[in-house]
C-alpha cells in the first residue's frame, strides 16, 4: 500500500514564496538545512528561490546557491520563480527543473507587482517560452495566476478575464496554468466554479491551487479544488508568509494542515507527518522570532495516527 504512488502533489513554496514575504533574511546556510529536512519529509517539488535583482529581494540573493544545493536531492523537483526574461535566464542557467511566473488577473495588481500590464507580461511568457525551447527545452514553465479570486486594489476581478488570460498563458507557452488566491478573498463555490471552468478549458494543462490562510479558508479552499479534480496544491511549513493585510493571519496555506487533511481522508501525499513537524526545526531555527503558524503541529497528531497513515506500513 505505502509504495502505491501519491495522490496529491503538495508543492512546497516556504523557501520562495514565504521567505520572500517576510523582512528577515534566512542565512543560506539554514535554508538548505531547512530544504534538506522538507526532503525528508517526502516533499518532492520545492520552489527554492526567485531569480530576481538582489537589491530588490535580498531575501533571494542565494538563489544559485540553494538550486545548486537541491539538485543533489534525487527524485527532487527544483523550482524557481522568474519574474521575467533575464531572470529566466539565471534560472535556467542554475539548472532547475521548472520554472514559475507570476502573471497577475487583476489589472492594477500587475502593474503594481511587477511595473507592466497584463498583456506586456504575455509578451514576457512568450520570450521566457523561447528561451526555454531553444537552451533548455526539458524544463516545465508554469504559470500561477495571482489575484485570480479578487485583488486588494482592485476588488472582485472577472471570470471570464481570469479564464481568457489563463488560455492566453497556455497559448504563449505555459504547460501548466494555476490559479493564486494572493489575496485570501477565495471562498469554495468560487473556487470550485473558477478550476471547473479552467479545466474544462485547458485539460491537463490546469495548474496547481495556490491558497491563502488570510481568512480562514485555506483548508476549504483546497478541498473545494480537489473535488473538482485538481491534484497539486501549493502550501508553506509553518504558514510561512503572513500577509501584511492580515496581521496576525498565516498568508499561505499551512502543509502541515494541508497534509493532516488529506493524509487523514485516505488521500495519499507521500509525506511523512512526524518529518513534516521535524522540518519546523531547521525553519525556526533560521528565522528566529518569525512567527510560525499550525494548528496540527500545535494540537500534535491524533493517538493512533501512524496506523492510518500510508508511512507507517
Ligand atoms: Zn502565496
Amino acid at each position: 500500500m505505502h509504495n502505491a504512488p501519491p495522490e496529491v502533489l503538495i508543492s512546497e513554496v516556504g523557501p520562495r514564496d514565504g521567505l520572500q514575504s517576510i523582512q528577515a533574511t534566512m542565512p543560506t546556510a539554514h535554508k538548505l538545512r531547512w530544504i534538506d529536512a522538507l526532503v525528508a519529509a517526502g516533499l518532492r517539488e520545492i520552489e527554492v528561490g526567485s531569480f530576481v535583482p538582489p537589491r530588490l529581494l535580498p531575501q533571494m540573493a542565494d538563489a544559485p546557491a540553494v538550486v545548486q544545493h537541491a539538485l543533489k536531492h534525487p527524485g527532487l523537483t527544483v523550482m524557481a520563480l522568474v519574474p521575467n526574461r533575464r531572470g529566466a535566464e539565471a534560472a535556467l542557467a542554475s539548472g532547475v527543473h521548472k520554472i514559475t511566473l507570476p502573471v497577475s488577473a487583476s489589472e492594477a495588481h500587475s502593474l503594481a507587482n511587477v511595473r507592466k500590464t497584463r498583456e506586456q507580461m504575455l509578451d514576457e511568457l512568450r520570450a521566457v517560452h523561447a528561451l526555454r525551447r531553444d537552451a533548455v527545452p526539458g524544463v516545465a514553465m508554469e504559470v500561477g495566476l495571482s489575484t485570480a479570486f479578487g485583488c486588494t486594489l482592485q476588488g472582485a476581478v472577472d471570470e471570464d478575464d481570469v479564464i481568457r488570460l489563463a488560455v492566453a498563458c497556455a497559448e504563449a507557452g505555459a504547460d501548466e496554468v494555476g490559479l493564486s488566491d494572493t489575496s485570501g478573498m477565495a471562498h469554495p463555490l468560487q473556487v470550485r466554479r473558477l478550476f471547473t471552468r479552467l479545466r474544462a478549458e485547458l485539460g491537463e494543462r490546469a495548474g496547481a491551487a495556490h491558497m491563502h490562510n488570510t481568512r480562514g479558508l485555506g483548508l476549504a479552499n483546497c478541498l473545494a479544488a480537489y473535488d473538482v479534480g485538481v491534484r497539486t496544491f501549493d502550501a508553506s511549513l509553518g504558514g510561512l508568509g503572513g500577509c501584511p493585510y492580515a496581521p496576525g493571519a498565516s498568508g499561505n496555506v499551512v502543509t502541515e494542515d494541508l497534509v493532516f487533511m488529506f493524509e487523514a481522508m485516505g488521500v495519499r501525499t507521500g509525506v511523512d507527518m512526524e518529518q513534516l513537524i521535524v522540518a519546523r526545526e531547521p525553519l525556526k531555527a533560521g528565522l528566529p522570532g518569525e512567527p510560525v503558524y499550525g494548528m496540527t503541529p500545535e494540537a500534535g497528531l491524533p493517538k493512533g495516527w501512524l496506523s492510518n497513515t500510508t508511512s507507517a506500513t
